[in-house]
């Protein structure tokens, strides 16, 4: 492998970019991650398969403390989980 290096940046760079924007490779970027955490949250607050839908993004979030921070706060949201808080604070009747 060491002997033929053929120095083919037009390669590398379509391998990058299929990498990246196909669907085949199960990466995802924190881009794409973000663009898609709406949908993967739905799908999985409503059931759904998320990751055989979205694949990568849970593999991506189990790997992201960053964008898994966006989820978790994101799937809260969307499940309506009311904060704890407000309800021990609502105690305006006495
Ligand atoms: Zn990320």
């Amino acid at each position: 492998m060491d002997a033929h290096e053929r120095g083919d940046a037009d390669s590398k760079l379509t391998g990058l970019l299929a990498r990246v924007l196909g669907p085949v490779g199960p990466e995802v970027t924190c881009e794409q991650c973000f663009e898609l955490l709406d949908q993967y949250v739905e799908l999985e607050v409503s059931g759904a398969h998320a990751d055989a839908r979205l694949p990568g993004m849970q593999a991506h979030l189990e790997g992201c403390p960053a964008c898994h921070e966006d989820y978790e706060s994101l799937r809260d949201f969307v499940a309506g989980t009311p904060a704890p808080r407000r309800d021990a604070d609502r105690s305006w009747r006495g």
